[in-house]
């Protein structure tokens, strides 16, 4: 599963902070039982100190009556090596407790009776006449215990409310220091040519991220200046070429009505006139691209009747595979309403499509469709040639590309059409796709909505 960073970040955050939070209520929860227990067994020291006392005083003076008055409050019993029970005090004077032995005296140990209560005891050992004497005293730890496991529980809620309000302080901390940043990638996908020179404003009080700021007004400010010139330098540069490319070709024509010009040199004539003509077509092409590359072309939008657009499409696909084994139809679903479009641009866009279906369509059928649904029209153009492959689809709408570029020269193929079409499809704030096998065809689908 790949995770965004902004997730990853929220992710690291929690882990850290819960992490360091459970380890300290751990050893919170560690030590509160260790002060318990260190509690208990101060007691149990005192009072087998002073159970002690009392029973070396007692037994004495052999006076055992006294000694149980006095021990009336004690768990404590006095056994001999081999388990024989000296003393017991009167709460536990029936029972006979098992000791655990160990080498260093005294010493504490925990153990489970059979009530399935937990015990402390606190064993000591003496050497009284050469006899080992053993002193135990015990203390249930049954309300200790009960009262650590209702701290472990209050802990583990403490936990887990900690975590929630981690989780929501992550996510609200890690938005917040995303803001910038997604306010510059918005920008970045809104900004088009025309908007350059507008400047992003600056919200951020820290250092790195004021800089990026900054740095990016600078880069769109530069951009700005570069795409200005490179639009400017195509604009002179068209306009400037194309009067010296109507002298050629009027002067090429003069040439070629004088009676003196051979066949063989007029084929060649008008072979140059072809070539002048492209360069015309692309120069133009290049001018449309730029208008709307400044925000300056725009649409002469009239009423015009779907049946008017259909016959165009009809008779100039007609006209195109003429000279092709191709059949060519067009199917319309749409009843004959009003539409307001671009005519001209509409055209332009169905020429575009069609010389492509034309170009590329060795033989088979050629359709175009008109449909239109709630709020679009949609036109497709579909074709049985040599189709494109999925890798070329993506590129096909970029400026100048073209899949065969030596065919595509030969041809006079700039790959210019595909772009334009995109352009006029886009100004009508519609949208293009593709659909395209390898030698089985091409279909090409354009929704533009209702004006
Ligand atoms: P221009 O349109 O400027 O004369 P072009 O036809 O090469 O040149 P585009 O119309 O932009 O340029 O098309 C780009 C490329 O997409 C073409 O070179 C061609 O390889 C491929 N292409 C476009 N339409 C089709 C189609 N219907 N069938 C197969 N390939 C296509
Ligand atoms: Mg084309």
């Amino acid at each position: 599963m790949k995770l965004n960073l902004k997730t990853k970040l929220i992710f690291i955050y929690i882990f850290t902070i819960a992490l360091l939070l459970l380890i300290n209520l751990l050893i919170v929860n560690h030590y509160t039982k260790q002060i318990y227990i260190e509690h208990e067994d101060e007691e149990l020291v005192e009072s087998m100190e002073l159970c002690q006392n009392i029973y070396l005083d007692e037994i004495q003076l052999q006076n055992f009556n006294q000694l149980d008055i006095e021990m009336k409050d004690f768990n404590f019993q006095v056994q001999y090596e081999n388990g024989k029970v000296v003393y017991s005090s009167p709460k536990i004077k029936t029972k006979k407790l098992s000791l655990k032995y160990n080498n260093v005296y005294p010493f504490f140990y925990n153990k489970k009776w059979s009530d399935g209560k937990e015990y402390r005891f606190y064993l000591d050992k003496k050497n009284i006449s050469g006899i080992d004497i053993y002193f135990v005293t015990y203390i249930s730890l049954t309300d200790e215990l009960e009262f650590i496991n209702e701290i472990t529980v209050i802990i583990a809620l403490l936990f887990i409310v900690s975590c929630i309000i981690i989780v929501l302080i992550s996510v609200f901390f890690v938005n917040r220091a995303f803001t910038p940043v997604e306010k510059i990638i918005n920008n970045i996908s809104e900004t088009t040519i025309t908007n350059l020179d507008q400047k992003l404003k600056i919200e951020s009080n820290n250092d790195i991220l004021e800089k990026l700021f900054e740095t990016y007004n600078y880069m769109r400010k530069r951009l700005g200046i570069s795409f200005t010139s490179i639009k400017q330098f195509i604009s002179d540069f068209s306009h400037e070429i194309k009067n010296p490319l109507s002298v050629i070709k009027s002067g090429i024509e003069l040439t070629m009505k004088q009676p003196y010009i051979k066949e063989k040199e007029i084929n060649v004539l008008q072979r140059t006139i072809n070539e002048v003509d492209s360069i015309n077509r692309m120069i133009n092409e290049m001018l449309l691209l730029t208008r709307a590359d400044a925000d300056s072309l725009v649409l002469n939008l009239k009423k015009i009747k779907i049946k008017e657009i259909v016959e165009f499409v009809s008779d100039i696909g007609r006209i195109m595979v003429s000279e092709k084994q191709i059949e060519f139809k067009t199917e319309n679903k749409i009843k004959n309403i009003q539409i307001n479009i671009d005519e001209q641009k509409i055209k332009q866009i169905f020429i575009n499509l069609l010389n492509n279906a034309v170009e590329y369509t060795q033989q088979g059928n050629i359709t175009v469709m008109f449909q239109k649904n709630s709020d679009q029209l949609i036109f497709t153009v579909s074709d049985t040639g040599i189709g494109i492959s999925p890798e070329e689809l993506e590129k096909i709408f970029q400026r100048f590309y073209r899949v065969d570029k030596i065919r595509a020269r030969e041809n006079k193929h700039f790959g210019l059409g595909l772009s334009i079409v995109k352009t006029l499809v886009e100004l009508h704030n519609g949208t293009i796709s593709v659909k395209s096998e390898i030698n089985k065809g091409t279909s090409i689908k354009i929704s533009i909505p209702f004006f």
